[in-house]
């Protein structure tokens, strides 16, 4: 199943999949193409496939994406193989931002949607700077998108409010596994025993 997670810049969606990756077998990160420069923290590969821009537009015109956006001015997206290969061996979640869960639910595909909110709009701002990651500018225009996001809360299937991270981590833990238990994901398994019982 595609498991797809979006919500606001700093909601805290890298931390709580982190927790879920370290916790949960069977679920696989999808590594998203940028052409936003690489952090000193990221790793080409493993947090992003970090790529030029003419690059990623060659990969546009060739239809490699399953969803691409603009976000905050670089351009992110999910590429049709890195789902093929991740999916084969299970769960494949992706971490992307809302316009582009938009995308996906446009697609029709089976695929469960997961917003993650902060708790309140100053926790996010306060997480944000705490982060440190972005210079002061870039955490305004992050904010003012945020403004606009989270009011599309409400055209996903779930959400998880993330004020302590421990809760949120159980949550979305809590999903992933209830959607492992749906009738139509275990179909096959519930034959195979039914089968067993003639
Ligand atoms: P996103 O991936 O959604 O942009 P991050 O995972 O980078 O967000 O989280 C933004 C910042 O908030 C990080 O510095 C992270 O350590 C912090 N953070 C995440 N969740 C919590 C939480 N529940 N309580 C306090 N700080 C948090
Ligand atoms: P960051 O630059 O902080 O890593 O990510 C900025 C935003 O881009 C986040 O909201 C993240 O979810 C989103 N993002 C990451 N990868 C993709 C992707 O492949 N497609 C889309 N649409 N958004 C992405």
């Amino acid at each position: 199943m595609l498991i797809v997670v979006t919500g606001p810049s700093g909601s805290g969606k890298s931390t709580i999949l982190r927790h879920v990756m370290r916790d949960l077998r069977g679920v696989r990160f999808s590594v998203s193409h940028t052409t936003r420069p690489r952090r000193p923290s990221e790793q080409d590969g493993r947090d992003y496939h970090f790529v030029a821009k003419g690059e990623f537009e060659r990969m546009v015109r060739r239809s490699a994406f399953v969803e691409w956006a603009i976000v905050h001015g670089n351009y992110y997206g999910t590429s049709k193989r890195e789902i093929a290969e991740k999916g084969k061996a299970g769960d494949v979640i992706l971490d992307i931002d809302v316009q582009g869960a938009k995308q996906v639910q446009a697609l029709g595909i089976a695929a469960v949607f997961v917003f993650i909110m902060p708790p309140v709009f100053r926790e996010l701002k306060r997480r944000l700077k705490e982060r440190g990651e972005d210079k002061p500018d870039v955490i305004e225009r992050r904010l003012r998108t945020a403004r606009r996001e989270i009011t599309q809360a409400s055209h996903f299937d779930y959400v998880v409010i993330n004020d302590k991270l421990d809760r949120a981590v159980l949550e979305l833990e809590s999903i992933i596994l209830a959607t492992r238990c749906r009738l139509a994901v275990r179909r096959d398994q519930v034959r195979t025993i039914q089968r067993s019982f003639e």
